[in-house]
Protein backbone atom coordinates (compact mmCIF):
# COMPACT_ATOMS: atom_id res chain seq x y z
CA UNK A 1 0.00 0.00 0.00
CA UNK A 2 1.64 3.37 -0.90
CA UNK A 3 1.10 6.29 1.25
CA UNK A 4 -0.55 8.60 -1.28
CA UNK A 5 -0.79 11.59 1.36
CA UNK A 6 3.11 11.73 2.19
CA UNK A 7 3.31 11.37 -2.13
CA UNK A 8 1.09 14.19 -2.49
CA UNK A 9 2.92 16.42 -0.11
CA UNK A 10 6.32 15.58 -1.72
CA UNK A 11 4.60 16.24 -5.31
CA UNK A 12 2.84 19.63 -4.25
CA UNK A 13 4.86 20.93 -1.07
CA UNK A 14 3.11 24.13 -1.40
CA UNK A 15 -0.43 23.13 -1.94
CA UNK A 16 -2.04 23.25 1.23
CA UNK A 17 -5.75 24.45 0.26
CA UNK A 18 -8.10 21.44 -0.56
CA UNK A 19 -11.01 21.04 -3.37
CA UNK A 20 -13.87 21.92 -0.52
CA UNK A 21 -11.61 25.68 -0.46
CA UNK A 22 -12.70 26.27 -4.12
CA UNK A 23 -16.53 24.80 -3.33
CA UNK A 24 -17.04 27.36 -1.36
CA UNK A 25 -14.88 30.46 -3.20
CA UNK A 26 -16.85 29.66 -6.35
CA UNK A 27 -20.11 28.57 -5.03
CA UNK A 28 -22.86 27.45 -7.38
CA UNK A 29 -24.53 30.48 -9.00
CA UNK A 30 -27.38 32.00 -7.87
CA UNK A 31 -29.18 31.33 -11.24
CA UNK A 32 -33.18 30.58 -12.08
CA UNK A 33 -33.95 27.24 -12.59
CA UNK A 34 -33.61 26.26 -16.03
CA UNK A 35 -30.37 29.46 -16.73
CA UNK A 36 -27.39 27.69 -18.88
CA UNK A 37 -23.99 29.12 -17.81
CA UNK A 38 -21.89 28.83 -21.41
CA UNK A 39 -18.14 29.77 -22.20
CA UNK A 40 -16.31 30.73 -24.82
CA UNK A 41 -12.85 29.50 -24.41
CA UNK A 42 -10.68 30.23 -27.19
CA UNK A 43 -6.49 29.88 -27.10
CA UNK A 44 -5.04 32.80 -27.63
CA UNK A 45 -3.81 33.07 -31.53
CA UNK A 46 -4.67 36.39 -31.75
CA UNK A 47 -7.26 35.67 -34.42
CA UNK A 48 -11.06 34.79 -34.26
CA UNK A 49 -11.99 32.30 -36.91
CA UNK A 50 -15.69 32.53 -38.38
CA UNK A 51 -15.89 29.22 -36.97
CA UNK A 52 -15.20 30.53 -33.15
CA UNK A 53 -17.70 33.43 -33.72
CA UNK A 54 -20.34 30.47 -34.92
CA UNK A 55 -19.25 28.85 -31.83
CA UNK A 56 -19.47 31.97 -29.31
CA UNK A 57 -22.91 33.33 -30.84
CA UNK A 58 -24.15 29.61 -29.99
CA UNK A 59 -22.93 30.06 -26.16
CA UNK A 60 -24.10 33.88 -26.25
CA UNK A 61 -27.94 32.65 -27.45
CA UNK A 62 -27.99 29.36 -25.01
CA UNK A 63 -27.07 31.94 -22.58
CA UNK A 64 -29.68 34.49 -23.35
CA UNK A 65 -32.35 32.80 -23.89
CA UNK A 66 -32.44 30.89 -20.85
CA UNK A 67 -31.36 34.17 -18.19
CA UNK A 68 -28.02 32.46 -17.62
CA UNK A 69 -24.25 33.87 -18.12
CA UNK A 70 -22.10 33.89 -21.52
CA UNK A 71 -18.07 33.78 -20.29
CA UNK A 72 -15.19 34.16 -22.22
CA UNK A 73 -12.20 32.52 -20.43
CA UNK A 74 -8.61 32.37 -22.63
CA UNK A 75 -7.29 28.70 -23.02
CA UNK A 76 -3.12 29.65 -22.91
CA UNK A 77 -1.88 26.36 -21.65
CA UNK A 78 -0.51 25.82 -25.16
CA UNK A 79 2.13 28.05 -25.62
CA UNK A 80 3.05 27.00 -28.99
CA UNK A 81 -0.14 28.00 -30.34
CA UNK A 82 0.36 31.72 -28.38
CA UNK A 83 1.27 34.90 -29.75
CA UNK A 84 1.83 37.78 -27.91
CA UNK A 85 -0.68 40.07 -27.28
CA UNK A 86 -3.03 37.07 -28.33
CA UNK A 87 -6.08 37.92 -26.93
CA UNK A 88 -7.20 41.54 -28.12
CA UNK A 89 -8.06 39.78 -31.89
CA UNK A 90 -10.27 37.95 -30.45
CA UNK A 91 -11.75 40.21 -28.14
CA UNK A 92 -12.20 42.27 -31.06
CA UNK A 93 -13.82 40.07 -33.16
CA UNK A 94 -16.82 39.68 -30.77
CA UNK A 95 -17.18 43.15 -30.26
CA UNK A 96 -17.38 44.02 -33.77
CA UNK A 97 -20.42 41.68 -33.78
CA UNK A 98 -21.80 42.98 -30.99
CA UNK A 99 -21.10 39.24 -29.09
CA UNK A 100 -20.43 40.74 -25.30
CA UNK A 101 -19.31 38.27 -22.49
CA UNK A 102 -21.80 38.82 -19.01
CA UNK A 103 -17.95 37.73 -17.15
CA UNK A 104 -14.41 36.72 -18.30
CA UNK A 105 -11.66 38.19 -20.13
CA UNK A 106 -12.10 41.81 -21.33
CA UNK A 107 -8.81 42.96 -21.84
CA UNK A 108 -4.94 42.02 -22.24
CA UNK A 109 -4.74 41.94 -18.46
CA UNK A 110 -8.31 42.61 -16.91
CA UNK A 111 -11.66 40.75 -16.36
CA UNK A 112 -14.57 40.70 -14.84
CA UNK A 113 -16.53 38.29 -12.78
CA UNK A 114 -16.58 36.36 -9.39
CA UNK A 115 -15.13 33.41 -10.57
CA UNK A 116 -11.87 33.94 -12.09
CA UNK A 117 -9.65 34.46 -13.11
CA UNK A 118 -10.33 33.75 -16.52
CA UNK A 119 -7.26 32.90 -17.95
CA UNK A 120 -5.76 29.46 -17.51
CA UNK A 121 -2.34 30.35 -16.65
CA UNK A 122 -3.54 32.48 -13.54
CA UNK A 123 -4.96 29.27 -12.11
CA UNK A 124 -2.42 27.24 -11.80
CA UNK A 125 -2.97 27.07 -8.53
CA UNK A 126 -6.62 25.56 -8.75
CA UNK A 127 -4.98 22.94 -10.62
CA UNK A 128 -2.53 22.10 -8.33
CA UNK A 129 -5.04 21.81 -5.80
CA UNK A 130 -7.58 19.82 -7.79
CA UNK A 131 -3.95 17.55 -8.94
CA UNK A 132 -2.83 17.19 -5.07
CA UNK A 133 -6.22 15.76 -3.93
CA UNK A 134 -6.41 13.33 -6.54
CA UNK A 135 -2.92 12.14 -5.96
CA UNK A 136 -3.90 11.92 -2.33
CA UNK A 137 -6.79 9.91 -3.16
CA UNK A 138 -4.49 7.40 -5.70
CA UNK A 139 -6.40 8.55 -8.58
CA UNK A 140 -3.58 10.16 -10.01
CA UNK A 141 0.33 9.91 -9.81
CA UNK A 142 4.05 11.21 -11.35
CA UNK A 143 5.27 9.64 -14.86
CA UNK A 144 9.16 9.91 -14.83
CA UNK A 145 9.49 8.44 -18.66
CA UNK A 146 11.88 9.90 -20.42
CA UNK A 147 10.95 11.11 -24.43
CA UNK A 148 12.95 7.97 -25.69
CA UNK A 149 10.95 5.43 -23.30
CA UNK A 150 7.51 6.88 -24.13
CA UNK A 151 9.03 6.42 -28.15
CA UNK A 152 9.99 2.77 -27.28
CA UNK A 153 6.48 2.09 -25.84
CA UNK A 154 5.12 3.37 -28.85
CA UNK A 155 7.59 0.88 -31.00
CA UNK A 156 6.60 -1.62 -28.65
CA UNK A 157 2.40 -1.40 -29.21
CA UNK A 158 3.28 -1.76 -32.60
CA UNK A 159 4.81 -4.49 -32.63
CA UNK A 160 2.37 -6.15 -30.58
CA UNK A 161 -0.11 -4.69 -32.66
CA UNK A 162 -2.25 -2.81 -30.12
CA UNK A 163 -5.77 -1.45 -31.37
CA UNK A 164 -5.15 1.43 -28.54
CA UNK A 165 -2.23 3.48 -28.58
CA UNK A 166 -1.20 5.14 -25.71
CA UNK A 167 0.12 5.31 -22.07
CA UNK A 168 -2.31 2.27 -20.35
CA UNK A 169 -2.71 -1.05 -18.62
CA UNK A 170 0.96 -3.06 -18.69
CA UNK A 171 2.57 -0.40 -20.82
CA UNK A 172 1.86 2.10 -18.25
CA UNK A 173 5.80 1.93 -16.18
CA UNK A 174 5.31 4.13 -13.88
CA UNK A 175 1.74 3.15 -12.60
CA UNK A 176 2.51 1.31 -9.75
CA UNK A 177 5.76 2.62 -8.82
CA UNK A 178 6.36 2.16 -5.03
CA UNK A 179 6.90 5.12 -2.91
CA UNK A 180 10.72 4.67 -2.67
CA UNK A 181 11.20 4.67 -6.20
CA UNK A 182 9.11 7.83 -6.57
CA UNK A 183 10.68 9.91 -3.96
CA UNK A 184 14.41 8.52 -5.39
CA UNK A 185 13.40 9.70 -8.78
CA UNK A 186 12.06 13.15 -7.10
CA UNK A 187 15.38 13.23 -5.09
CA UNK A 188 17.67 13.42 -8.27
CA UNK A 189 15.34 15.51 -9.83
CA UNK A 190 13.83 13.67 -12.73
CA UNK A 191 11.34 15.29 -14.47
CA UNK A 192 8.10 14.01 -14.54
CA UNK A 193 4.52 14.81 -15.53
CA UNK A 194 1.01 13.67 -13.90
CA UNK A 195 -1.15 11.40 -15.19
CA UNK A 196 -4.72 10.02 -14.45
CA UNK A 197 -4.96 6.39 -13.07
CA UNK A 198 -7.67 5.24 -15.56
CA UNK A 199 -9.76 3.15 -13.87
CA UNK A 200 -11.61 2.42 -17.42
CA UNK A 201 -12.17 -0.45 -19.57
CA UNK A 202 -12.30 -0.84 -22.65
CA UNK A 203 -15.26 -3.80 -22.87
CA UNK A 204 -17.00 -1.24 -20.80
CA UNK A 205 -19.15 1.77 -22.73
CA UNK A 206 -19.52 5.10 -22.08
CA UNK A 207 -22.85 6.88 -22.59
CA UNK A 208 -23.92 10.08 -23.01
CA UNK A 209 -26.25 12.65 -24.25
CA UNK A 210 -25.17 15.22 -27.09
CA UNK A 211 -27.56 18.00 -27.07
CA UNK A 212 -26.69 18.33 -30.84
CA UNK A 213 -26.05 14.66 -31.44
CA UNK A 214 -28.51 13.27 -29.46
CA UNK A 215 -27.50 9.77 -27.69
CA UNK A 216 -23.34 9.04 -28.39
CA UNK A 217 -21.62 6.19 -26.62
CA UNK A 218 -17.74 4.95 -26.51
CA UNK A 219 -15.45 2.41 -25.35
CA UNK A 220 -14.60 3.66 -21.72
CA UNK A 221 -11.17 5.43 -21.22
CA UNK A 222 -8.67 3.51 -20.50
CA UNK A 223 -5.48 5.60 -20.85
CA UNK A 224 -3.38 7.34 -18.05
CA UNK A 225 -4.06 10.64 -19.43
CA UNK A 226 -1.42 13.37 -19.30
CA UNK A 227 -3.18 16.09 -15.99
CA UNK A 228 0.06 18.10 -15.93
CA UNK A 229 2.93 18.71 -17.83
CA UNK A 230 6.54 18.38 -16.33
CA UNK A 231 6.32 22.19 -15.83
CA UNK A 232 3.07 22.05 -14.26
CA UNK A 233 0.90 23.58 -16.78
CA UNK A 234 -1.96 21.61 -17.17
CA UNK A 235 -3.42 19.87 -20.42
CA UNK A 236 -6.74 20.79 -21.53
CA UNK A 237 -8.32 17.67 -20.56
CA UNK A 238 -7.45 18.72 -16.85
CA UNK A 239 -7.37 22.08 -17.41
CA UNK A 240 -11.12 22.40 -19.10
CA UNK A 241 -12.37 20.13 -16.12
CA UNK A 242 -11.59 21.86 -13.27
CA UNK A 243 -12.48 25.68 -14.93
CA UNK A 244 -15.66 24.10 -16.48
CA UNK A 245 -16.64 23.09 -12.73
CA UNK A 246 -15.32 26.21 -10.90
CA UNK A 247 -16.82 28.15 -13.36
CA UNK A 248 -19.73 26.58 -12.63
CA UNK A 249 -20.32 25.87 -16.28
CA UNK A 250 -23.91 24.23 -17.21
CA UNK A 251 -23.25 23.48 -21.08
CA UNK A 252 -20.04 23.26 -22.83
CA UNK A 253 -20.61 24.17 -26.47
CA UNK A 254 -17.44 23.40 -28.67
CA UNK A 255 -16.56 22.09 -31.99
CA UNK A 256 -16.87 18.36 -32.71
CA UNK A 257 -13.15 17.47 -32.58
CA UNK A 258 -13.51 17.07 -29.09
CA UNK A 259 -16.39 14.65 -29.17
CA UNK A 260 -14.17 11.59 -28.98
CA UNK A 261 -12.31 12.76 -25.96
CA UNK A 262 -15.77 12.61 -24.49
CA UNK A 263 -15.09 9.42 -22.30
CA UNK A 264 -11.77 10.73 -21.06
CA UNK A 265 -13.62 14.02 -20.03
CA UNK A 266 -16.59 12.10 -18.14
CA UNK A 267 -13.93 9.79 -16.57
CA UNK A 268 -11.88 12.96 -15.17
CA UNK A 269 -14.84 14.78 -13.84
CA UNK A 270 -15.97 11.67 -11.88
CA UNK A 271 -12.55 11.18 -10.68
CA UNK A 272 -12.37 14.71 -9.53
CA UNK A 273 -15.85 14.24 -7.82
CA UNK A 274 -17.52 16.86 -10.21
CA UNK A 275 -20.53 16.83 -11.93
CA UNK A 276 -20.38 16.09 -15.77
CA UNK A 277 -21.70 19.47 -17.87
CA UNK A 278 -23.68 18.56 -19.64
CA UNK A 279 -22.12 18.83 -23.85
CA UNK A 280 -23.15 20.11 -27.47
CA UNK A 281 -20.37 19.19 -30.50
CA UNK A 282 -20.80 21.75 -33.02
CA UNK A 283 -20.19 21.23 -36.58
CA UNK A 284 -17.57 22.38 -37.97
CA UNK A 285 -17.83 25.56 -40.44
CA UNK A 286 -17.15 24.14 -44.09
CA UNK A 287 -17.00 25.72 -47.54
CA UNK A 288 -17.10 24.33 -51.08
CA UNK A 289 -13.50 24.51 -52.41
CA UNK A 290 -12.89 26.53 -55.55
CA UNK A 291 -10.97 24.08 -56.95
CA UNK A 292 -12.34 20.81 -56.73
CA UNK A 293 -15.77 21.24 -55.20
CA UNK A 294 -15.18 19.53 -52.60
CA UNK A 295 -16.71 20.46 -48.99
CA UNK A 296 -13.79 21.03 -46.77
CA UNK A 297 -13.08 23.29 -43.49
CA UNK A 298 -12.46 26.95 -43.86
CA UNK A 299 -8.98 27.52 -43.97
CA UNK A 300 -6.92 30.05 -42.24
CA UNK A 301 -4.05 29.90 -44.53
CA UNK A 302 -5.78 29.06 -47.31
CA UNK A 303 -9.59 31.53 -47.04
CA UNK A 304 -9.65 35.15 -46.45
CA UNK A 305 -13.31 35.26 -45.07
CA UNK A 306 -11.97 32.29 -41.79
CA UNK A 307 -10.82 35.91 -40.24
CA UNK A 308 -13.69 37.42 -38.66
CA UNK A 309 -11.53 40.42 -39.48
CA UNK A 310 -12.73 40.04 -43.08
CA UNK A 311 -16.12 40.64 -42.69
CA UNK A 312 -15.17 43.95 -40.98
CA UNK A 313 -12.98 45.00 -42.96
CA UNK A 314 -15.28 44.33 -46.16
CA UNK A 315 -17.85 46.36 -44.32
CA UNK A 316 -20.29 43.80 -43.68
CA UNK A 317 -22.96 45.18 -40.90
CA UNK A 318 -22.70 43.08 -37.84
CA UNK A 319 -25.82 42.20 -37.76
CA UNK A 320 -26.02 40.66 -41.54
CA UNK A 321 -23.16 38.23 -40.38
CA UNK A 322 -25.10 37.48 -36.92
CA UNK A 323 -28.42 36.78 -39.24
CA UNK A 324 -26.27 34.61 -41.50
CA UNK A 325 -24.38 32.68 -38.76
CA UNK A 326 -27.86 32.19 -37.54
CA UNK A 327 -29.48 30.65 -40.42
CA UNK A 328 -26.23 28.23 -40.17
CA UNK A 329 -26.99 27.18 -36.09
CA UNK A 330 -30.88 26.97 -36.59
CA UNK A 331 -32.51 24.97 -38.80
CA UNK A 332 -35.95 27.11 -38.10
CA UNK A 333 -34.33 30.18 -37.77
CA UNK A 334 -35.19 31.45 -41.76
CA UNK A 335 -38.86 30.84 -41.27
CA UNK A 336 -38.46 32.22 -37.83
CA UNK A 337 -37.41 35.38 -40.00
CA UNK A 338 -39.87 35.52 -42.61
CA UNK A 339 -42.87 35.25 -39.55
CA UNK A 340 -41.11 38.32 -37.82
CA UNK A 341 -39.42 40.26 -40.10
CA UNK A 342 -38.70 43.37 -37.92
CA UNK A 343 -37.92 41.32 -34.94
CA UNK A 344 -34.99 41.82 -32.85
CA UNK A 345 -32.98 38.82 -33.41
CA UNK A 346 -31.75 38.08 -29.88
CA UNK A 347 -35.56 37.42 -29.09
CA UNK A 348 -35.47 34.40 -31.43
CA UNK A 349 -35.99 31.12 -29.42
CA UNK A 350 -32.55 29.89 -29.95
CA UNK A 351 -32.19 25.46 -29.72
CA UNK A 352 -29.80 23.50 -29.82
CA UNK A 353 -31.56 20.85 -31.10
CA UNK A 354 -32.43 22.36 -33.96
CA UNK A 355 -28.69 22.89 -35.44
CA UNK A 356 -27.71 20.64 -38.30
CA UNK A 357 -25.02 17.73 -37.65
CA UNK A 358 -23.20 17.61 -41.13
CA UNK A 359 -21.30 20.50 -40.89
CA UNK A 360 -22.34 24.55 -41.49
CA UNK A 361 -21.78 25.25 -45.19
CA UNK A 362 -20.57 28.72 -44.95
CA UNK A 363 -22.31 30.84 -48.26
CA UNK A 364 -21.03 33.95 -49.17
CA UNK A 365 -23.71 34.88 -52.14
CA UNK A 366 -26.28 33.73 -49.58
CA UNK A 367 -24.60 36.50 -46.73
CA UNK A 368 -24.57 38.74 -49.43
CA UNK A 369 -28.33 38.21 -50.36
CA UNK A 370 -28.87 38.57 -46.42
CA UNK A 371 -26.70 41.44 -46.03
CA UNK A 372 -28.59 43.43 -48.86
CA UNK A 373 -32.21 42.73 -47.04
CA UNK A 374 -30.32 43.87 -43.76
CA UNK A 375 -29.44 47.08 -45.28
CA UNK A 376 -32.10 47.87 -47.27
CA UNK A 377 -34.24 47.71 -44.28
CA UNK A 378 -31.86 50.14 -42.56
CA UNK A 379 -32.89 54.19 -43.03
CA UNK A 380 -30.86 56.16 -44.21
CA UNK A 381 -29.31 58.05 -41.49
CA UNK A 382 -27.96 54.97 -40.48
CA UNK A 383 -26.69 54.25 -43.62
CA UNK A 384 -24.91 56.86 -43.87
CA UNK A 385 -23.21 57.06 -40.60
CA UNK A 386 -22.38 53.00 -41.23
CA UNK A 387 -20.80 53.73 -44.37
CA UNK A 388 -18.67 56.90 -42.97
CA UNK A 389 -17.80 55.19 -40.11
CA UNK A 390 -16.20 51.90 -42.26
CA UNK A 391 -14.93 54.82 -44.66
CA UNK A 392 -13.03 56.67 -41.90
CA UNK A 393 -10.95 53.29 -41.22
CA UNK A 394 -10.92 51.63 -44.35
CA UNK A 395 -10.81 54.54 -47.24
CA UNK A 396 -10.15 58.14 -46.08
CA UNK A 397 -10.88 59.65 -49.40
CA UNK A 398 -14.46 58.54 -49.31
CA UNK A 399 -15.17 59.28 -46.36
CA UNK A 400 -13.73 62.79 -47.01
CA UNK A 401 -16.55 63.04 -49.56
CA UNK A 402 -19.42 62.08 -47.83
CA UNK A 403 -18.36 64.70 -45.13
CA UNK A 404 -17.75 67.19 -47.74
CA UNK A 405 -21.70 67.40 -48.47
CA UNK A 406 -23.54 65.50 -45.92
CA UNK A 407 -27.12 66.91 -47.55
CA UNK A 408 -26.22 65.39 -50.45
CA UNK A 409 -25.05 61.74 -49.19
CA UNK A 410 -27.68 61.40 -47.10
CA UNK A 411 -29.95 62.31 -49.81
CA UNK A 412 -28.04 59.52 -51.94
CA UNK A 413 -28.40 57.04 -49.14
CA UNK A 414 -32.38 57.72 -49.36
CA UNK A 415 -32.85 56.91 -52.87
CA UNK A 416 -35.24 54.04 -53.25
CA UNK A 417 -35.41 53.11 -49.04
CA UNK A 418 -38.13 52.72 -47.46
CA UNK A 419 -41.63 51.65 -48.27
CA UNK A 420 -42.74 48.31 -49.05
CA UNK A 421 -39.87 47.08 -52.07
CA UNK A 422 -36.80 48.90 -50.82
CA UNK A 423 -33.92 48.10 -53.21
CA UNK A 424 -31.69 45.18 -51.86
CA UNK A 425 -28.04 46.27 -53.71
CA UNK A 426 -25.95 46.70 -51.32
CA UNK A 427 -24.21 44.01 -48.96
CA UNK A 428 -21.30 45.60 -47.69
CA UNK A 429 -20.11 49.55 -47.02
CA UNK A 430 -17.37 48.80 -49.20
CA UNK A 431 -20.00 48.89 -51.83
CA UNK A 432 -21.73 52.18 -51.56
CA UNK A 433 -18.55 53.95 -53.24
CA UNK A 434 -18.56 52.29 -56.60
CA UNK A 435 -22.47 51.67 -56.68
CA UNK A 436 -23.13 55.48 -56.04
CA UNK A 437 -19.40 56.61 -58.13
CA UNK A 438 -22.17 58.40 -60.39
CA UNK A 439 -22.68 61.25 -57.59
CA UNK A 440 -19.42 62.63 -57.14
CA UNK A 441 -17.09 64.09 -60.15
CA UNK A 442 -13.99 62.63 -58.69
CA UNK A 443 -15.65 59.29 -59.06
CA UNK A 444 -17.89 59.36 -61.85
CA UNK A 445 -17.06 57.30 -64.82
CA UNK A 446 -18.73 58.05 -68.14
CA UNK A 447 -19.88 54.88 -69.99
CA UNK A 448 -21.94 56.00 -73.10
CA UNK A 449 -22.81 52.90 -74.32
CA UNK A 450 -26.49 52.86 -75.70
CA UNK A 451 -28.85 49.34 -75.86
CA UNK A 452 -29.10 48.53 -79.34
CA UNK A 453 -32.71 49.64 -80.28
CA UNK A 454 -31.26 53.38 -79.79
CA UNK A 455 -29.03 55.16 -82.58
CA UNK A 456 -26.66 57.91 -81.75
CA UNK A 457 -28.54 60.48 -83.31
CA UNK A 458 -31.58 60.10 -81.36
CA UNK A 459 -29.87 59.78 -78.28
CA UNK A 460 -28.06 63.18 -78.66
CA UNK A 461 -31.43 64.90 -80.04
CA UNK A 462 -33.58 63.49 -76.79
CA UNK A 463 -30.55 64.51 -74.90
CA UNK A 464 -30.59 68.10 -76.37
CA UNK A 465 -34.44 68.64 -75.52
CA UNK A 466 -34.14 67.30 -72.37
CA UNK A 467 -31.30 69.69 -71.16
CA UNK A 468 -33.79 72.64 -72.29
CA UNK A 469 -37.09 71.53 -70.50
CA UNK A 470 -35.39 69.60 -66.94
CA UNK A 471 -35.35 71.75 -64.03
CA UNK A 472 -34.46 70.60 -60.44
CA UNK A 473 -37.75 71.97 -59.07
CA UNK A 474 -39.79 69.55 -60.82
CA UNK A 475 -41.65 67.08 -58.54
CA UNK A 476 -41.53 63.51 -59.73
CA UNK A 477 -44.91 63.78 -61.36
CA UNK A 478 -43.89 66.69 -63.68
CA UNK A 479 -40.33 65.15 -64.19
CA UNK A 480 -41.83 61.96 -65.69
CA UNK A 481 -44.46 63.76 -67.42
CA UNK A 482 -41.77 66.00 -69.17
CA UNK A 483 -39.56 62.80 -70.14
CA UNK A 484 -42.91 61.63 -72.06
CA UNK A 485 -43.44 64.69 -73.44
CA UNK A 486 -40.26 64.07 -75.30
CA UNK A 487 -41.07 60.76 -76.80
CA UNK A 488 -43.79 61.32 -79.42
CA UNK A 489 -41.41 64.50 -81.28
CA UNK A 490 -38.77 61.70 -81.33
CA UNK A 491 -40.39 58.77 -82.84
CA UNK A 492 -40.85 56.81 -79.43
CA UNK A 493 -44.51 56.72 -77.49
CA UNK A 494 -44.78 57.88 -73.90
CA UNK A 495 -47.15 53.96 -73.55
CA UNK A 496 -45.43 50.72 -73.27
CA UNK A 497 -48.30 49.06 -73.69
CA UNK A 498 -49.31 50.84 -76.95
CA UNK A 499 -45.58 49.80 -77.91
CA UNK A 500 -45.67 46.02 -76.94
CA UNK A 501 -49.17 45.93 -79.18
CA UNK A 502 -47.31 47.56 -82.33
CA UNK A 503 -43.67 47.68 -82.05
CA UNK A 504 -42.76 48.03 -85.45
CA UNK A 505 -44.53 51.69 -85.42
CA UNK A 506 -42.26 53.10 -83.08
CA UNK A 507 -38.57 53.67 -82.51
CA UNK A 508 -38.94 52.37 -78.50
CA UNK A 509 -41.05 53.73 -75.57
CA UNK A 510 -40.57 56.28 -72.86
CA UNK A 511 -38.16 53.59 -70.82
CA UNK A 512 -35.74 54.14 -73.43
CA UNK A 513 -36.28 57.61 -73.61
CA UNK A 514 -35.14 57.64 -69.89
CA UNK A 515 -32.55 54.85 -70.36
CA UNK A 516 -30.78 57.55 -72.99
CA UNK A 517 -30.41 60.64 -70.10
CA UNK A 518 -29.46 57.91 -67.25
CA UNK A 519 -26.95 56.59 -69.29
CA UNK A 520 -26.06 60.34 -70.28
CA UNK A 521 -25.83 61.29 -66.55
CA UNK A 522 -25.15 58.08 -64.64
CA UNK A 523 -23.36 56.21 -67.08
CA UNK A 524 -25.58 53.14 -66.48
CA UNK A 525 -28.17 51.45 -67.79
CA UNK A 526 -30.23 50.99 -63.75
CA UNK A 527 -29.89 53.02 -60.84
CA UNK A 528 -32.17 54.00 -58.20
CA UNK A 529 -34.82 57.17 -58.74
CA UNK A 530 -33.31 58.82 -61.57
CA UNK A 531 -35.93 62.48 -60.98
CA UNK A 532 -33.91 62.27 -57.24
CA UNK A 533 -30.43 61.51 -58.73
CA UNK A 534 -30.49 64.62 -60.81
CA UNK A 535 -31.81 67.16 -58.42
CA UNK A 536 -29.13 65.84 -56.32
CA UNK A 537 -26.44 66.56 -58.51
CA UNK A 538 -27.56 69.72 -59.34
CA UNK A 539 -27.65 72.19 -62.48
CA UNK A 540 -24.52 72.71 -63.15
CA UNK A 541 -23.20 68.65 -63.11
CA UNK A 542 -26.42 67.58 -64.82
CA UNK A 543 -26.32 70.38 -68.01
CA UNK A 544 -22.60 69.79 -67.62
CA UNK A 545 -23.12 65.62 -68.27
CA UNK A 546 -26.26 66.10 -70.92
CA UNK A 547 -24.16 68.34 -72.93
CA UNK A 548 -21.27 66.01 -72.91
CA UNK A 549 -22.74 63.05 -73.81
CA UNK A 550 -24.71 65.02 -76.46
CA UNK A 551 -21.55 66.15 -77.97
CA UNK A 552 -20.59 61.79 -78.13
CA UNK A 553 -23.35 61.03 -79.54
CA UNK A 554 -23.26 63.66 -82.40
CA UNK A 555 -19.18 62.52 -83.01
CA UNK A 556 -21.26 59.24 -83.61
CA UNK A 557 -23.75 59.84 -85.72
N1 LIG B 1 -9.39 25.94 -26.20
C1 LIG B 1 -10.08 24.96 -26.95
C2 LIG B 1 -9.81 25.24 -28.41
O1 LIG B 1 -9.42 26.34 -28.75
C3 LIG B 1 -11.57 25.07 -26.70
C4 LIG B 1 -12.24 23.80 -26.46
C5 LIG B 1 -13.48 24.00 -25.61
O2 LIG B 1 -14.28 24.90 -25.95
O3 LIG B 1 -13.65 23.34 -24.63
O4 LIG B 1 -9.99 24.37 -29.22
Amino acid sequence: MTDTQKIADLLFPEVSAVPQDLEEKYPPRALPEGARVTRFSPSPTGYLHIGGLFGALADYMTAKATGGVFYLRIEDTDKKREIEDGVSGILEGLRAFGITPDEGVTGFDSETGAYGPYTQSKRVEIYHIVAKDLVRRGLAYPCFCTADELAALREQQEKDGALIRGYFGKYAKCRDLSDEEIEANLRAGKPYVLRFRSDGDENRRVRFDDIVRGKIEFPENIIDEVLLKSDGVPTYHFAHVCDDHFMRTTHVLRGEEWLSSVPKHIALFKACGFRTPKYAHTPLVLKIDEQDGTKRKISKRKDPEAAVSYFVDSGYPKEALIEYLMTLLNSNFEDWRRANPEADIYSFPFNLKKMSVSGALFDLAKLNDISKTVISRMDAQTVFDRTLEWAKTYDAEYAALLENDPQKALGMMALDRGGKKPRKDIAMWSQVRSYFSYMYPALYEKDYTLPENIDAADAAAILHDYSQVWSPADEKDVWFEKIKALCAPHGFTPNVKEYKQNPDAFKGHVGDVSTVIRIAVTGRTNTPDLCTILQLLGEEAVHARLADAEAFYRAQA
